[in-house]
């Protein structure tokens, strides 16, 4: 058996390696291992899209360099289920990178930082003498979950797995872009089946990785093949752009108040249900709790998840309420109509929806006033719905 090790990672994700890299920043001499049943690079299906939020957190996690060989991208265009459409510059440029390369990077940044890396595919948890075993070999003073959307550890620690309704389901490729289209990000939304969504991310190479997600509850209302249904509605969506290599994976979408694990063990980025209902963004969310989760492992090893516990809820807590109460909002896809139709004539309006969609922003009341109008006003002209 090997000796009693700090912290235990299970995932090498952005969530996994945030959470090395924060407990190593936080107590360099800590023993740290991470686990990963996949040698890194490894694919994951993902829009590679990470936002200026994203970049943020790099910078806490002391790489801020790690992305900055890849191209920023300034223009946003949006089209909502209506038609409404707005197209503009975002205040702090958006990169695309794909995960075979950031997600190895990280690993590699926390490799260089002490931590042990390790493939190993984790299948069982006990508790022994207040440490926490993993698969009866590996002994922990405090285990963060960083395993995914369909979470093993979750599972193990008796947490229910994201229920349907907030789960969504999409698929990405990827397809060469023609120059007019490469300095843009393009989501296009759409009403059949909303909510539900495709986009196209270009990298700055020529290609760009597209996509689309949808609602799991909408999916299976189709009663077509999963697959037929994503592959099909994104050939409709993007006609222009024919994607190769194609892949599809789960999002659990942040219920508002996430359960951020339970006793020893933390649970951090998809594992916790993080992804932000409204976009699918989960990178940033991910890094953020990694990082509070491995903070705070290392600062409370006796008793980490009140003070995790406390760092999410300060960090993330009003978003997560925020991106809850839009969410219910937004299942009438003329409230997003009404949004995107506000944000088209208001910079500012526009700024928020970024903040809100890819940040941790919230809110302010007089905006969500000026929104609801607008949407009451389109109901009342007979439109939108
Ligand atoms: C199609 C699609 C498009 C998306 N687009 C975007 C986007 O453009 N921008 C964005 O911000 N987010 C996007 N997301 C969401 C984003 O991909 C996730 O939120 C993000 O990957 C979460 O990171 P994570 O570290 O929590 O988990 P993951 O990245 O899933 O990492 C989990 C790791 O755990 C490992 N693992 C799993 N089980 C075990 C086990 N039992 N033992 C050991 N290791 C294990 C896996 O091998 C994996 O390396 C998208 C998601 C999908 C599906």
């Amino acid at each position: 058996m090997d000796d009693i090790w700090d912290l235990v990672i299970v995932g090498g994700g952005p969530a996994g390696s945030a959470a090395a890299l924060g407990a190593k920043r936080l107590r360099p001499d800590a023993r740290v291992l991470l686990l990963d049943r996949a040698d890194f690079p490894r694919d994951k299906a993902c829009g590679d899209g990470i936002a200026a939020h994203g970049r943020d957190e790099l910078a806490l996690l002391g790489v801020p360099d790690l992305i900055a060989d890849y191209r920023p991208t300034r223009r946003l265009s949006v089209v909502s289920p209506g038609g409404a459409h707005v197209s503009a510059t975002v205040a702090r440029p958006n990169h695309v990178v794909p995960r075979r390369v950031f997600d190895a990077r990280l690993v590699d940044a926390a490799r260089a930082r002490g931590v042990e890396v390790r493939r190993h595919r984790v299948r069982g948890l006990a508790t022994r003498d207040g440490h926490v075993v993993v698969d009866g070999t590996v002994t922990a003073r405090a285990v963060v979950a960083a395993d995914g959307a369909n979470s093993t550890v979750r599972r193990l620690i008796g947490l229910p797995p994201s229920p349907d309704r907030h789960t969504a389901i999409a698929v990405r490729g990827y397809a060469d872009v023609p120059a007019a289209d490469d300095d843009v990000q393009f989501i296009a939304m759409q009403k059949e089946g909303w909510p539900a969504y495709a986009w196209s991310f270009p990298i700055g190479d020529g290609t760009a990785n597209v996509g689309f997600g949808m609602l799991l509850p909408r999916l299976r209302a189709v009663g077509l093949p999963g697959r037929e249904v994503l592959h099909g509605r994104l050939a409709e969506l993007l006609p222009h752009l024919p994607a190769r290599d194609l892949r599809a994976h789960h999002l659990p979408l942040s219920p508002g108040r996430p359960k951020p694990g339970a006793g020893r063990v933390l649970l951090a980025g998809d594992a916790a249900g993080l992804v932000n209902p409204l976009t699918g963004e989960g990178i940033y969310y991910a890094l953020v709790s990694g990082r509070l989760a491995g903070e705070a492992a290392v600062r409370a090893p006796g008793d980490p998840l009140p003070a995790y516990r406390r760092a999410l809820g300060k960090a993330l807590g009003r978003h997560l309420r925020t991106t809850d109460v839009l969410a219910r909002a937004a299942q009438s896809s003329g409230f997003i109509d009404a949004a995107i139709a506000t944000a088209a004539r208001r910079e500012e309006v526009f700024e928020l929806l970024v903040d809100v969609g890819l940040g941790a922003g919230t809110v302010p009341l007089p905006l969500a006033g000026a929104v609801v109008r607008r949407w009451l006003l389109d109901v009342a002209r007979g439109g939108r719905t």
